[in-house]
């Protein structure tokens, strides 16, 4: 099956013509780009592209007073297809809790969203008993039938941003275990580049989810096409 590459700018680049200009490079692109809340709007994207986009986060309820956020239904009202919730940085930088990631994966599917849900230990901690605790607790309550749409990100925290990649065959043994729990789609991510990118395909992850190296569109094209 074809890997499924998904672009996470995180808070860049830093104005509308810069990303106009992004979008523009990856018309073409089979991908999931998730821009900033202020990029999303489809008016945004160049006629024709092929990319599909997705967001960074959203909140748990569908409105009400909660100034600054976005709900899932505003999301899915833009043509949003995707969105990433729990990723490490929401959760050290904003103290996003599993019960809190939990319940923004809920509100996420109802709203037709599929969410790419990120789990991963963070330096020195165990892999294995964090992402198992990560999954109970952001999956609890959630239906059988729910938890099959969800993609999972398998991110160990020390290697996102870093350049300090995890080795794939590390990897592996983290995805086999993941595999072993949920049936799903698990994508790796945590400083892949183009000279990286390969090996956790091979290693039998189906996707990678790129930060830095997804804001150089010459890498990233290099990562998509293989
Ligand atoms: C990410 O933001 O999810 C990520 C993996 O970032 P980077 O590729 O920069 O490590």
């Amino acid at each position: 099956m074809k890997p499924l590459i998904i672009a996470n700018w995180k808070m860049n680049p830093s104005t509308l013509a810069e990303a106009k200009n992004l979008f523009n490079k990856f018309k073409n692109l089979d991908v999931v780009i998730c821009p900033s809340f202020c990029y999303l709007d489809s008016k945004i994207r160049p006629a024709g592209a092929r990319f599909i986009l997705g967001a960074q986060n959203c909140h748990w309820e569908e409105k009400g007073a909660y100034t600054g956020e976005i709900s899932p239904k505003m999301l899915e009202s833009l043509g949003v297809k995707y969105v990433i919730i729990g990723h490490s940085e929401r959760r050290i930088h904003f103290q996003e809790t599993d019960e809190i990631i939990n319940k923004k994966l809920k509100t996420a599917l109802e709203f037709g969203l599929i969410p790419i849900l990120c789990i991963g230990e963070k330096e020195g901690e165990d892999a294995k008993a964090i992402v198992e605790k990560q999954l109970n607790e952001d999956l609890k309550e959630i239906a059988e039938d729910d938890i099959k749409k969800i993609i999972i990100a398998y991110e160990p925290v020390w290697a996102i941003g870093t350049g300090n990649f995890c080795e794939a065959e590390k990897a592996k043994e983290t995805l086999e275990f993941i595999r072993g729990r949920i049936n799903n789609k698990i994508l790796y991510g945590g400083s892949v580049n183009s000279k990286t990118s390969a090996d956790y395909m091979k290693s039998g992850f189906d996707g990678l989810l790129v930060g830095g190296a997804s804001l150089d569109a010459e890498e990233f094209a290099k990562i998509v096409n293989g």
